[in-house]
């Protein structure tokens, strides 16, 4: 038999149950009373599942577009930010298997047409976040391609290369 997921609440010490999704996905405590990556809804009190409520299609398919956007706008904060954070490690896991569990409970046609909308505006987000890389004017000086995140830290400014200390840029510069 499977073991269930469980969590205990820390305002009320009762036993939650959590879903299957969120298996190693808990927060990180540290000395006992820090917790790191706390995400509402994936590890904490709002993860609980609920009894007596059966879903609709039609709110199956709101769900799915809620993780789908959860999904790919963490996706997109790393291609133009080149960060991830603790909410990241723990929010994309759990969003994508959450997507995969609805897709098996509407099927793939039905799921495929609920999130068909929000598919198509992230698809032209990240085809938009490469034509404006495209477009940014190279390292004046090196004259490498620069990235999203380099034009976000510096406008106008220089490649991560060339920002990096004096060393760094040495080492860089001598394997090109
Ligand atoms: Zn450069």
């Amino acid at each position: 038999m499977k073991e269930v997921l469980q969590s205990t609440d820390s305002i009320t010490g009762q036993t939650l149950r959590l879903p299957d999704e969120a298996e190693a996905l808990a927060p990180l405590i540290v000395n006992d009373r820090i917790a790191i990556g706390v995400v509402p809804g994936v590890n904490d009190r709002a993860a609980r599942l609920v009894a007596g409520f059966e879903l609709t299609e039609y709110e199956l398919g709101v769900l799915a577009n809620h993780y789908l956007n959860r999904l790919r706008s963490s996706e997109f904060d790393s291609r133009v930010y080149e960060q991830s954070g603790s909410y990241d490690i723990r929010m994309r896991p759990f969003a994508d298997r959450r997507l995969a569990t609805i897709r098996e409970v509407m099927g793939p046609v039905a799921f495929d047409a609920a999130i068909a909308e929000t598919e198509k505006k992230w698809d032209a987000a990240f085809e938009k976040a490469e034509q404006d890389e495209e477009r940014l004017a190279p390292c004046p000086a090196c004259g490498a391609r620069r990235k999203l995140v380099d034009e976000i830290h510096t406008p106008g400014g220089s490649c991560a290369a060339c920002d990096q200390p004096r060393g760094v840029a040495v080492a860089a510069g001598e394997m090109t």
